[in-house]
């Protein structure tokens, strides 16, 4: 398939592997976070960590969408449908992210189905959506019940629900609203970088960041350009395939050997210095910045997520349901703030494979196939396994 087998070539990686040895000075260190989830999955399915010299150590960054979401939105999602009989419409990854009490979006629907018609009163339901469309459609085939999407990501999926709410606000629906948890990635990447970790004691070690793909298609390359200037750390936004990722990681070598810090595009296939600016227009109409939002991992970070402008107030569901978001702290073993801030590694985490898995995540990183601690599970636990025999 074009753009993705000439991406994946072997002896292609081989060529690039052989030139990142080359480059990759013999008297230093070189640290790379790959902000995204999507690069994460990449590098463990394609196994490009086996590809690098040990001086080359790839640190996993917070771009999970799902991950990030701290326990409290879930807990909001479930008391939509739970205690206030919505129809909460969900992507299918945040289904699986535990909440409270044991609970999940996923247990959740399956305790609402049991307890359905329970004295008689009409109960809330938690549906599993591949598109926001299809929540758009079940508010119009159920006119008398409160539809609820909630959307979760990045600025990548900003975009459709604005589309969404604009939708909606064009066919009169009332009884359609949105439970926004968009977050920023820009907002993340300085959080990192003023973290402790990173500024004060030097635990955490970037020489440079592997920047988003999608994420960039919409924001462009622009914004990153305030952390190649101010913090003196080299960005390159990169696709994610696996030769996508070599060569970044050998354009991010070339810049630390040189000293420069600017930010280069490897994904120059999709991605340009402006964006999208059509998107980022019909999201500027629709949303605001947040005063505050709190990540899973990172805390409450100022400007880091979007809300609903009050224009569009009748379908913002924090608003027309009052919701109030509740901190809750994780599991006491689970180490996903510190794999999301770059400070653990998955498998330092010590429930890692064995009471956390995919199967039953314990941590927001187990769930999704971007995770770090999914994609660790999925494809790099053998090699550890080997490593220790
Ligand atoms: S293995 Fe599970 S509990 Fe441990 S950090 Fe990862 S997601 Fe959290």
């Amino acid at each position: 398939m074009k753009f993705i087998d000439e991406f994946r070539d072997g002896d292609l990686a081989r060529g690039l592997a052989a030139a990142i040895r080359q480059a990759a000075r013999a008297d230093r260190e070189y640290h790379f976070m790959e902000f995204c989830g999507g690069h994460t999955h990449a590098i463990s399915r394609y196994g490009v960590t086996d590809l690098l010299p040990p001086k080359v150590r790839m640190i996993h960054g917070p771009g999970c969408p799902v991950c990030v979401l701290p326990i409290g939105r879930i807990d909001m999602a479930i008391a939509l449908a739970r205690d206030l009989g919505v129809i909460l419409c969900s992507y299918g990854d945040p289904m699986r992210v535990p909440a409270s009490g044991g609970l999940s979006l996923l247990k959740a629907k399956a305790g609402l189905g049991r307890n359905a018609g329970d004295k008689g009163e009409r109960r809330g339901e938690i549906r599993m959506i591949y598109s926001g469309a299809d929540a758009l459609a079940i508010a119009q085939q159920n006119p008398d019940r409160e539809v609820v999407f909630f959307a979760i990501g990045f600025e990548t999926t900003t975009p459709p629900t604005a589309v969404l709410i604009k939708q909606a606000q064009a066919l009169g629906l009332g009884n359609f609203s949105v439970f926004c948890c968009h977050v920023l990635t820009p907002s993340a990447i300085a959080s990192i970088l003023e973290s402790p970790e990173v500024r004060q004691w030097g635990s955490v070690r970037i020489d440079g960041f592997i920047g988003p793909a999608h994420v960039s298609t919409i924001i462009g390359t622009r914004p990153y350009e305030f952390f190649a200037e101010e913090y003196r750390k080299p960005v390159v936004i990169a696709g994610f395939e696996p030769l996508d990722v070599m060569q970044s990681i050998l354009m991010l070598i070339r810049q630390v050997n040189a000293g420069r810090a600017v930010v280069e595009n490897e994904f120059s296939r999709a991605v340009t210095r402006a964006g999208n600016r059509k998107a980022q227009r019909l999201v500027a109409e629709v949303f605001e910045l947040r005063r505050s939002f709190a990540w899973r991992g990172l805390g409450e970070l100022p400007y880091s997520a979007l809300r609903i402008r009050k224009e569009f107030a009748d379908f913002d569901a924090e608003r027309r349901f009052a919701l109030r978001y509740q901190a809750v702290a994780d599991h006491p073993a689970c180490e996903c703030g510190a794999i999301l801030r770059g400070v653990k590694r998955p498998q330092e985490c010590r429930i890692f494979g064995s009471v956390c898995t995919p199967e039953n995540p314990i941590g927001s990183c187990m769930v999704s196939s971007e995770g770090a601690c999914a994609a660790h599970y999925s494809y790099g636990r053998f090699a550890d396994l080997a490593a220790v025999s």
